[in-house]
């Protein structure tokens, strides 16, 4: 079995060292950025498996790093899943209408996020 892949989008040091220590826990293999831009620069240059996507950046937003995402060939397909500390009751709907594969809300369920991610790379591998 081949270790996946998750890249990290996430501006919040403590927010990004508790992902990663979760998501390596789990057996998978993290890279980090810490803006849209280098988030986008570093999924073109080797596609992850799953992106996790904070959607309050500096810089460009989660969003518009998605529509990067979306626009080329070689990252149109990937699995991106918005993660997001806000509580609005419209932004699970509205992440999904901008595209996004799946929605995470922070504080994350540590308990369950490796089952969740479990969840988003299987959908992919359903798919393609
Ligand atoms: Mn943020």
């Amino acid at each position: 079995m081949t270790t996946s892949t998750v890249l990290v989008v996430e501006d919040n040091h403590n927010n990004l060292k508790l992902m990663r220590a979760v998501l390596e826990f789990a057996g998978y293999e993290v890279v980090a950025a810490t803006t849209g831009e280098d988030g986008v620069a570093l999924a073109v240059e080797h596609p992850p498996d799953l992106v996790l996507m904070d959607l309050q950046l500096p810089g460009i937003s989660g969003s518009q790093a998605l529509r990067l995402l979306r626009s080329s060939p070689r990252t149109r397909s990937l699995t991106v899943v918005a993660v997001t500390a806000s509580a609005m009751k419209g932004d699970r709907a509205r992440a999904l209408d901008q595209g996004f594969d799946g929605y995470l809300e922070k504080p994350l369920d540590v308990p369950s996020l490796p089952a969740q991610l479990r969840e988003f790379l299987g959908r992919k591998e359903t798919s393609s």
